[in-house]
């Protein structure tokens, strides 16, 4: 079977293609924040009303003209996307500006726009940029973004076709809790991530370029100096490595757990009720946002059996004798004890350990299994 995958290489753009990339995202950002605009003065903007504004507007405005169309077209199909995904998608805002101090430059090329040529990218506009080739494209892109990070580097994401290996039949199963401290506990604690972080040494740098940050902040309304943007520029590149490795270490944590269970069963975490925590909590939010994105990729690509498992009642419910406390587990108590049949076990592997239950009893929903397993108080046989 095939499956479409997004490839990334970075770039290495001369100072001429640079120039000419932040002009085309100066147009592409002025474009978007048009269609905002036209938004909130109730012009209804629907991408083929869009379409016929940027064709007036390229007629009327050199400027414009000098950009490429393909691109052009592009940004306004994503923000048509994105307006109407604010009006279906619960929590999802309206499309807001893009500033320039804010938004990173990012493009998007069809087909139409771009080709590969003597191993360099060469986009609409003659924008001829060489590529770090890590590894090989397994098929012809489809289409490429090409954006800039927080460091200034570029990258270029090519969507391409490849050819999906299936992944051989396994018979474990497996139940995932997610936490602060351990990023996911599960049923078998060889299969525990532990949550990194900042591993301390980075944590140790990464305080010291805020302290620093913190000491040259510009007032409000002045430009950063020198030494603030310099400080600025560390604090983003550690926080970039230690994504990095966060990242690795979550793509082989999740490789295992899929190479070795059919059944995986996943606490259906939502971070947003969190959102006014602190900046170590929003980061271990994060690295279980991150885990769990990746390991339900990976586990429905490989045709295993992922579930998500509503998270209410978890830490309340004995995995041995399944009977509900009356009262809700403290944050702080670590182990979990049944006043029912006495079971004791790590809170989080308790949890893991009805989380796992309730996708392996072969009933119907797991909204019902879970029902049931919490009003009956009666055994994992029992139905
Ligand atoms: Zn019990």
């Amino acid at each position: 079977m095939e499956e479409v995958v997004r490839y990334n290489y970075r770039l290495r753009p001369g100072a001429t293609a640079v120039a000419a990339l932040m002009a085309e995202w100066g147009r592409c950002r002025w474009l978007w924040n048009e269609a905002v605009h036209q938004q909130r003065s109730g012009g209804k903007p629907t991408f083929a009303k869009l379409c016929r504004l940027l064709t007036e507007a390229r007629a009327r405005n050199a400027w414009l003209r000098d950009g490429s169309q393909v691109v052009q077209q592009q940004v306004l199909r994503t923000y048509g996307l994105a307006l109407m995904h604010s009006f279906t998608i619960k929590g999802r805002g309206r499309p807001r500006l893009k500033k320039r101090s804010r938004t990173l430059p990012t493009l998007d090329y069809t087909v139409r726009g771009f080709t590969l040529h003597g191993g360099r990218l060469r986009l609409a506009g003659g924008i001829i940029i060489p590529v770090v080739w890590s590894r090989d494209l397994p098929s012809k892109p489809s289409s490429v973004r090409v954006y800039q990070d927080c460091l200034g580097h570029w990258y270029a994401s090519f969507v391409v076709r490849r050819e999906r290996a299936d992944a051989p039949e396994v018979t474990g199963s497996i139940g995932i809790d997610w936490g602060v401290a351990t990023t996911a506990a599960t049923t078998d604690p060889a299969y525990d991530l532990p949550y990194h972080g900042f591993r301390k040494r980075c944590a140790a740098e990464l305080a010291k370029a805020q302290r620093k940050m913190a000491r040259r902040r510009p007032p409000n309304g002045h430009a950063g100096s020198k030494g603030y943007l310099r400080a600025k520029r560390q604090a983003a590149k550690l926080h970039k490595r230690a994504a990095r490795q966060n990242r690795h270490t979550t793509r082989i944590w999740a490789k295992s757990v899929v190479d070795n269970h059919q059944i995986i069963a996943v606490e259906d975490f939502k971070p947003a009720f969190l959102a006014k925590s602190t900046m170590a909590r929003k980061a271990a939010d994060a690295a279980i946002g991150a885990a769990k994105r990746e390991l339900i990729e990976r586990g429905t690509r490989a045709g295993r059996k992922v579930v998500l498992v509503p998270p209410a009642y978890t830490t309340m419910t004995c995995s041995g004798c399944f009977a509900r406390a009356t009262q809700r587990l403290g944050l702080g108590a670590r182990t979990f004890v049944c006043t029912t049949c006495g079971h004791t076990a790590g809170r989080d592997e308790n949890a893991a350990r009805v989380i796992l239950a309730t996708v392996e009893r072969d009933r119907a929903g797991v909204d019902g299994v879970r029902h049931a397993i919490t009003s009956s108080g009666s055994g994992l046989h029992a139905a």
